[in-house]
């Protein structure tokens, strides 16, 4: 059975003497498994669509549960990102997370649409990486269906704060300092709780939180359109924003680790 449809490579690995693995994003079936055979030759018409964060119109031949790449055309191949480490150590990332994100045989517009905008940004230098970054896992926490209650504090049920507050990581929720020091006496706060569950408070401020509000609630093509108000805020927010996938996820990122080294 042939078929052709618009992917984007998230993953590379070789396979058997000279070939390669794929997986692939799509919009309609989620995440594709496809050989390429003898793309890893020099002489390959295939190489430009079998590398890492290639997008391209995929012509596909399924054989005995497998897909077999035929040939394609390019769309895009998010060349600028390769020529910048910071930038591409990132993508590396982003490109880990849709994988883990996205199921197969299940639809993935949003997850594709989001990665490529993504990708975009980084390349084009839309925003820094670290907004770039931050606005992502936020997003990938969102679509998987475990984004926090950011509306009100889980206890008061206040929805405004001026100062300092809370994100409850483990239990999805934001706190606000007045309940939780009379939850817990006196800060700081043990970190494991009566149930010897881990507790992770991160500290959040009003601009923090406005961000990520935002993130959780705009419509995909705006979703970096916010703001700071300063680097304090951002980087409670990118501390935030890490911790939070990461844990929910359950797992580290081999990707995340170099990107941290290479922007240190
Ligand atoms: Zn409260």
């Amino acid at each position: 059975m042939k078929k052709a449809c618009d992917g984007l490579v998230l993953r590379v690995t070789d396979s058997g003497e000279n070939d390669r693995a794929l997986t692939v994003l799509t919009a309609e079936e989620g995440k594709l498994h496809i050989i390429a055979k003898g793309a890893r030759s020099v002489r390959s018409r295939n190489a430009s669509l079998c590398r890492i964060l290639s997008y391209s119109n995929l012509e596909l031949h399924k054989k005995n549960d497998l897909y077999w790449l035929m040939g394609g055309s390019l769309n895009n191949a998010f060349f600028g990102i390769n020529s910048d480490l910071e930038a591409f150590s990132l993508a590396s990332y982003i490109a880990e997370i849709a994988d883990e994100i996205s199921g197969e045989n299940f639809p993935a517009h949003e997850v594709l649409q989001m990665t490529l905008n993504t990708l975009y940004a980084i390349e084009n230098g839309l925003k820094p990486l670290w907004q770039i970054k931050a606005t992502y896992e936020l997003f990938a926490a969102n679509i998987s269906g475990f984004m926090p209650d950011l509306v009100t504090c889980r206890d008061c049920g206040k929805e405004s704060f001026e100062g300092e507050l809370w994100l409850d990581v483990m239990n999805g929720a934001i706190v606000c300092p007045v309940c939780l020091s009379k939850k817990n006496g006196s800060l700081p706060v043990p970190d494991t709780d009566r149930f010897e569950t881990r507790n992770i408070l991160l500290p959040l401020d009003a601009s923090a939180l406005a961000a990520m509000r935002y993130i959780a609630t705009a419509p995909l093509k705006r979703i970096f359109a916010y703001g700071l108000s300063s680097k304090e805020s951002a980087d409670y927010l990118c501390r935030a924003a890490e911790t939070y996938l990461l844990n929910h996820l359950e797992r580290g990122f081999d990707t995340l680790t170099f990107y941290h080294t290479v922007t240190k």
